[in-house]
């Protein structure tokens, strides 16, 4: 038998397939590199330019037979800058001052990029973006890290880091599971994989336990228990796919599910959205029965290219995702650019603390070139549909008013051009700063919406970083701080006559789900596959026993205890009914996971 690799499973779902190593992000390759001599360093680099020319030549006949005419021209020019001696050169400098050869290709780039920047015209200065992607793809090459390409077969994508436009930017039918060495359950990639049901796990940094894995492998991945098999028996195979089956009945008691309302027992109703990352994701947030999309994470329209997608680009994609929600509300969140989000070719400086920085509206109010454009595209898809317009990051009123300045303007334009456009667009915001939570009941008076972006919200809450393993911990939705904080958020939009979703991570917790019914929550926007069993939760609950729990919850001074304690309540709940249609199915596939065993064991001695 093969021994099993662990990580952290965020995503559950079972894998089986071959593979492919993918990865943007350097850092994580160039900590673990082992230099040789300079000579040999040399000799790599050169070995890369050539072989990175070679490939892009390949390309280049490609799509000239595809008559992709601009592409095979960018990839020339790419190309020229491989082949170019200055790169050779300024290569060997950086090795003469001790740089392996992935960074000195990169340093070696980088100089040459902010020569392009410095210069005033704008074709030269926008040449630095190619030279930077030129000089990574050489280092990757050097790295072994591979450029993910893809056949017909299926993969799982593994990688210390992968950016979440990789995910994004491929077909949803092509990955089979994600494996990221870094990473925690709110990463972005984790969230784009996690709205397209890709089973994933993460932290295999730790201890270097990724390098166990190399591209090709074929392994069986369980995404339930963290599990990964490298090359597994044909017993372990037998095992798994009779795993799969059960899953499979599973999915389809949920399926069931679908087309019921996720209403409580005595009549409360909430509204069950999806988030996604692309208009791709619309389709099978449709398929677990989502009403809508509560959170359109638009960034993603503008990451995996190489500039700002315009007015028209933008348009395209809003209004087919606003088109496919047939009529239920779109929300669309202007771009949260920054923290794990970069944009390369938006060349904004390093920063110490991005996830405090220069940051989603921030950027927006700053860079009219870029805002202007994005809400007139959201404002023309909203004759296609129901939109809304949610902005991110606020901080305080001044900031709202400026945006809806912005919103005002945009419509100017877009009458002055004789363009269609919503007039009745909703625009709301997420909370997701403490300072927003707490000032809710002045913003409430300005707003038509609020969301609260937990993900967010508990890390400034907590002073705790969303994606850092080690203090995973403490970062718990349940804290009381946070608790407050979200209560204060439902109570006055309530007291203001507007309405308060949720679309943060902690809104797939079904757990949570009751708990925040309670509180008076009337949306919660989650990753497509949470549907099912958020629904489940709440048709299995009154609203009278969920404010009973919340009472319990408010009292409590523990975010641990508070975790513990709704589980057992509502499983509790749950075996009274007793006529949960669906026990078998549960029963049956919860023996296979650990914590579908304490959940067995729970029923078996109540
Ligand atoms: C959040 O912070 O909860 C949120 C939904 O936004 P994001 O995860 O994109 O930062
Ligand atoms: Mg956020």
């Amino acid at each position: 038998m093969a021994d099993a690799i662990r990580g952290k499973g965020v995503i559950s779902g079972i894998a089986i397939g071959k593979i492919m190593l993918a990865g943007q992000n350097l850092d994580g390759y160039l900590v673990n590199y082992q230099p040789e001599s300079k000579e040999v360093e040399s000799k790599k680099a050169q070995d890369a330019l050539t072989a990175v020319a070679e490939t892009l030549r390949e390309n280049i006949d490609r799509l000239q037979k595809q008559n992709m005419v601009e592409q095979a021209a960018i990839m020339e020019a790419h190309r020229m800058m491989v082949q170019d001696p200055m790169m050779a050169q300024k290569i060997e400098e950086k090795l003469e001052e001790n740089a392996s050869a992935p960074q000195a290709v990169l340093k070696a780039a980088e100089e040459q990029a902010q020569m392009f920047e410095m210069m005033e015209d704008e074709y030269f200065a926008a040449r630095a973006v190619d030279l930077r992607d030129v000089g990574k793809r050489v280092a990757k090459y050097i790295l072994g890290v591979k450029e993910p390409e893809l056949g017909d077969e299926k993969v799982i994508l593994c990688g210390r880091e992968i950016e979440p436009s990789v995910i994004a930017g491929m077909p949803t039918d092509k990955i089979a599971g994600v494996i990221l060495g870094s990473g925690s359950t709110t990463a972005h990639a984790v969230i784009i994989a996690k709205a397209r049901a890709i089973p994933t796990i993460v932290g295999l940094n730790k201890e270097d336990r990724i390098d166990k894995i190399a591209d090709g492998d074929h392994v069986i991945m369980d995404g339930e228990e963290g599990k990964i098999i490298v090359n597994p028996s044909e017993e372990e195979l037998a095992g798994y796919n009779e795993k799969i089956k059960k899953q499979q009945e599973l999915a389809a008691h949920y399926a069931q599910l679908k087309d019921l309302p996720a209403v409580t027992t005595d009549g409360v109703k909430v509204d069950l959205m999806a988030n996604i990352g692309t208009h791709m994701d619309v389709d099978n947030a449709l398929k677990y029965g989502a009403k809508g999309v509560g959170l359109f994470r638009s960034e993603f329209v503008f990451m995996g290219r190489q500039d700002i997608p315009n007015e028209e680009d933008q348009f395209k994609a809003y209004k087919e995702a606003v088109e496919k929600c047939q009529g239920n509300l779109c929300v669309i969140r202007t771009m949260d650019i920054g923290g794990d989000k970069p944009l390369p070719y938006l060349n904004i400086p390093e920063e110490e603390n991005p996830f405090l920085g220069y940051r989603a509206v921030r950027i927006s109010l700053q860079r009219k070139d870029l805002f202007l454009p994005q809400l007139k595209a959201i404002l023309r898809a909203g004759v296609y549909g129901k939109v809304g317009i949610m902005v991110p990051m606020i901080i305080n009123v001044a900031e709202f008013k400026k945006v809806k300045e912005f919103i005002e303007e945009a419509k100017l334009e877009l009458a002055h051009e004789g363009k269609a456009y919503a007039e009745d667009v909703q625009v709301g915001i997420m909370v997701e700063t403490p300072a927003a939570a707490v000032m809710t009941p002045v913003l409430a008076k300005y707003v038509d919406f609020f969301s609260i972006g937990t993900n967010d919200l508990v890390q400034y809450t907590l002073a705790c970083d969303r994606g850092n393993a080690n203090i995973a911990e403490l970062y718990n939705h349940f804290n009381p701080a946070v608790l407050q904080l979200i209560q204060r958020t439902i109570t006055s939009a309530r007291e203001n006559g507007i309405w308060a979703g949720m679309c943060g991570e902690m809104a797939s917790d079904p757990n949570a789900a009751v708990i925040l019914m309670a509180m008076g929550i009337s949306e919660l926007s989650m990753s497509a596959p949470s549907i099912p069993r958020v629904k489940e939760k709440i048709r299995n609950i009154s609203s009278t026993k969920a404010k009973e729990i919340l009472a319990d919850v408010m009292k409590m001074e523990d975010g641990d205890e508070i975790k513990r304690a709704p589980l057992r309540r509502l499983v509790k709940t749950n075996i009274c009914k007793k006529i949960n249609p669906c026990l078998k199915a549960k029963l049956a596939y919860a023996q296979t996971t650990p914590l579908g065993r304490d959940f067995c064991m729970q029923i078996l001695v109540s």
